[in-house]
């Protein structure tokens, strides 16, 4: 069966297509400025060319009707026709507590989808519309989302609930709902893979780190903490968020500097982090030529990174009362090796011994610990497409 994944953010629209004989990939590519003017760039993978050009997109429906023009046609096609594609999996960011796994698509769900609008205002209308576009373009082709949240639902209370009055959970909804959950349960299954033992019997720590980062505890394949919180912005200092910080911080700055707390919710999400430490950049590389040329504040980012990576890492540890292996992944855990050896030094502890060589592999399923470490470290890269792919086939196939 040949599978569309689709992540559809409010002006773009990721895709991906996948023939899940050999789970091959077929064709990629990306919709950007939809609803501004539109342009389209598309990366057939059998050897056809590069389509990278402006193509009018008013509105969702006629970008996917652009990925589906491309995807089928003789100069820069992978299949003969659009029957070729027998289901569509769709990214969905919010499934709040309603959904704890994937799911196919119907009009309940998307009534479900829409629920959770108030918890993910950003992201899900822009899901609901994506799934809108291919229903509009595609008619009755399956349809399957895939919660960003769901993974995280085996939390336990105790993990979840903030110590808040108890009616904001019951009323509101106020709880921890943790998000990359598509790429910490692809990598804890390629961990236990790895290690060659059921995951059921692996208490694993992954460390999702790209613009925005979460870290997850994984007891026997169950999500049982993450990082991320009611929103995005908790847990780690990331690209720009600001990570864990002290709530009245936000009433303090109010009072002094004449914003309220619309305007300084967005400084903490969009102006803070390692950029709004270092004043030079959200991008890791940036701070990481910075602090080689001796600037202290981009040095300081960093270390306040790596020391809430190993602090919340430790956390995790206590939580399962042990931990088999530490997973990296993600932009800066696949690529940056310094900043992977900055957290391995805080965890010699646990008996954790890196390979510096090995450290310095990229692009591939690697071990980066030495033979003798006692906690492995692996570097995996993420590949949410695929469990994406997976999920749409087997709940069209079931
Ligand atoms: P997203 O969270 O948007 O999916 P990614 O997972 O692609 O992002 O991560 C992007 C980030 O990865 C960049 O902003 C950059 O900070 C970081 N990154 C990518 N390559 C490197 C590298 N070689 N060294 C350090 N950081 C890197």
């Amino acid at each position: 069966m040949k599978i569309l994944v689709i992540n559809c953010g409010s002006s773009s629209l990721k895709y991906q297509l996948l023939d899940m004989e050999g789970e091959k990939l077929l064709a990629k590519g990306l919709c950007e400025r939809i609803g501004i003017d539109g342009h389209l760039t598309h990366k057939p993978q059998n050897g056809r060319p590069l389509f990278n050009e402006d193509v009018p997109m008013p509105t969702h429906t006629e970008a996917i009707a652009a990925v589906l023009d491309k995807l089928t046609s003789p100069e820069y096609g992978v299949v003969e026709s659009m029957r070729e594609i027998g289901a569509v999996g769709h990214r969905v960011v919010h499934g709040g507590e309603k959904f704890a796994a994937s799911v196919r698509i119907n009009d309940d769900v998307m009534a479900a989808i829409a629920e959770c609008i108030p918890l993910a205002p950003l992201h899900n209308p822009a899901n609901i519309t994506g799934i809108e576009a291919c229903k509009a373009v595609m008619g009755d082709v399956p349809q399957v989302a895939v919660f960003d949240t769901a993974f995280h639902q085996t939390m336990p209370g105790k993990a979840f609930m903030y110590p808040i009055p108890y009616a904001y959970y019951t009323d509101l909804k106020v709880r921890r709902y943790g998000f990359h959950g598509t790429s910490h349960r692809y990598v804890s299954g390629r961990a236990a893979e790895m290690l060659g033992k059921p995951i059921e019997e692996l208490k694993l720590i992954s460390c999702h780190m790209g613009n925005g980062s979460s870290i997850c505890a994984i007891d026997g394949g169950r999500s049982v903490d993450t990082s991320m919180g009611f929103t995005p912005i908790a847990g780690l200092p990331m690209g720009t968020r600001c990570g864990d910080i002290d709530v009245s911080i936000l009433e303090y700055l109010s009072a002094n500097t004449g914003k309220d707390i619309k305007e300084l919710t967005n400084i903490l999400n969009k102006m803070s982090g390692v950029l709004g430490v270092s004043g030079v950049s959200s991008d890791f590389r940036d701070l990481d030529t910075a602090a080689a040329q001796g600037n202290d504040r981009a040095r300081l980012a960093l270390d306040m990174f790596h020391y809430a990576v190993a602090k919340t890492v430790g956390g995790y540890v206590a939580a399962m009362n042990g931990v088999d292996g530490i997973i990296f992944t993600a932009g800066i855990g696949e690529n940056s090796a310094a900043t992977r050896a900055e957290i391995c030094k805080y965890l010699t502890y646990l008996g954790i011994e890196i390979c510096p060589e090995c450290n310095k592999k990229r692009g591939e399923d690697t071990f980066i610990s030495t033979e003798g470490s006692r906690v492995k470290v692996m570097v995996i890269p993420t590949n949410e497409e695929l469990v994406i792919a997976r999920d749409t086939r087997d709940i069209v196939a079931g």
